[in-house]
């Protein structure tokens, strides 16, 4: 792992962020459903919602590596705090730096730094998930415009979002060749959300469907040229699947701490659970698959850094993180016994948040897949 000087301080801003604004509301984030706007603006102030985001665009024109860094440390004290972070920072920025002009790259990436304006990243639909080229929504050239019409599902912020970026089929029979990229401004006429989901975890940033009927986009919000959409969503994801990653790495190192902290504490037949042999072992291979998981995380943000292509790696580290993770934190509960399954302890949480990282932004299946076709072409 190559860190520079600078990575060490991000890291410290990250963590004191964590430990003073994250941890203190996590709980009450979980049971509420609301992310405090007031810690919104907070990130936007220390820069994490354009850490790679470009100086000329209001972003902190950080790297990779910085990025993840601030993902991996608020992850360890809140899952959900780091989608806040993650989606200005991959999803929504993404398309806009691959195909935007300047004018859109002016006009939509530094709303979105400073927090002024949220966004949301619309590929999904009820019958397109790991197909994502199968896509049913339609734009239709209408003079100038497009005409948009379909339903993007499990769509993350969306109820809150002042743009979606929506991938549509401007030409229906040329599969994942005839999708293009829109800016959807959500209070055009004919845009509406579903209900917010009722989410096993990952709670304090609301999901639902985004409902297209007949909305009519002006051609100066496509993003790209027509045809181009797909490329583009696979970019996009490359970045995404790291940032997934970190979530993953950062809630199996916060789980680790719980771990050590109440095998210490916890006295059973006459001694700390830390005493136990297979307390030890336990404690060992999780240290083991964590110093794993972070090799790879911080080696695809290395190679991102370098401008090289990295979608492989990103995928690696997502499968592996986000698989291991979920062992990493189910061992973290069995240490806590029965107290693990009781919501007091943050353990509680974690176990329910890690589920969803093997699932979004490609399920590990789909991991699977990038990787042999890269191995294999
Ligand atoms: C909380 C949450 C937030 C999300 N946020 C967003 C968002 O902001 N924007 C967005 O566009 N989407 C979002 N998604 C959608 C997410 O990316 C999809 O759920 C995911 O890609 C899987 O699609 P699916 O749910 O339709 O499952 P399916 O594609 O139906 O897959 C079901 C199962 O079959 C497996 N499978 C499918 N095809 C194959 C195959 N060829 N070989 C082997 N196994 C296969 C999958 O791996 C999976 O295990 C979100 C999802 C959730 C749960």
């Amino acid at each position: 792992m190559i860190f520079e000087k600078e990575h060490e301080l991000v890291r410290q801003l990250a963590r004191e962020f964590a430990e003073n604004e994250i941890k203190p509301t996590a709980e009450e984030v979980d049971e509420t459903s609301e992310f405090p706007m007031e810690i919104y603006k907070k990130m936007a102030a220390a820069g994490f919602l354009g850490i790679k985001i470009p100086q000329e665009f209001g972003g902190s024109g950080g790297d990779h590596r910085s990025y993840a860094i601030v993902m991996e440390e608020l992850s360890k004290a809140s899952g959900v705090s780091t989608i806040w972070i993650s989606s200005p920072n991959s999803l929504q920025s993404t398309p806009i730096l691959v195909d935007g002009t300047p004018q859109q790259k002016e006009k939509y990436l530094r709303p979105m730094v400073t927090g002024e304006k949220m966004f949301a990243f619309g590929l999904t639909e009820p019958g397109a998930g790991s197909d994502a080229a199968s896509i049913l929504t339609t734009a239709e050239k209408d003079g100038d415009d497009y005409i948009l019409n379909g339903r993007k599902t499990f769509i993350t912020g969306a109820p809150v979002s002042d743009y979606v970026i929506v991938f549509a089929k401007t030409d229906a029979s040329a599969g994942a060749k005839g999708i293009s990229t829109f800016i959807v401004d959500t209070k055009l006429e004919g845009v509406s959300f579903g209900k917010a989901e009722n989410k096993m975890g990952m709670i304090g940033c609301p999901t639902s469907d985004v409902v297209l009927d007949n909305v009519r986009v002006s051609k100066d919000d496509m993003l790209g040229k027509e045809g181009k959409g797909f490329i583009n969503a696979m970019k996009t994801l490359s970045v995404g699947r790291l940032g997934i990653a970190c979530q993953a790495l950062g809630l199996a190192e916060g789980a680790m701490e719980e771990a050590i902290k109440y095998a210490k504490a916890r006295h059973q037949f006459g001694k700390s659970l830390a005493k136990f042999q297979n307390t030890q072992f336990m404690i060992a291979e999780m240290e083991t698959k964590i110093a794993a998981m972070r090799h790879l995380v911080y080696d695809a943000a290395y190679k991102m850094d370098l401008g090289k292509k990295a979608d492989k790696e990103a995928s690696m580290a997502k499968l592996f993180a986000t698989e291991e993770a979920k062992w990493v934190i189910d061992k973290a509960l069995q240490i806590h016994g029965g107290y693990g399954y009781i919501k007091e302890y943050p353990i509680e949480r974690m176990y329910r948040d890690i589920r969803v990282t093997s699932i979004y932004e490609g399920t590990s299946e789909v991991q699977k897949m990038v990787i042999a076709s890269s191995v294999l072409k």
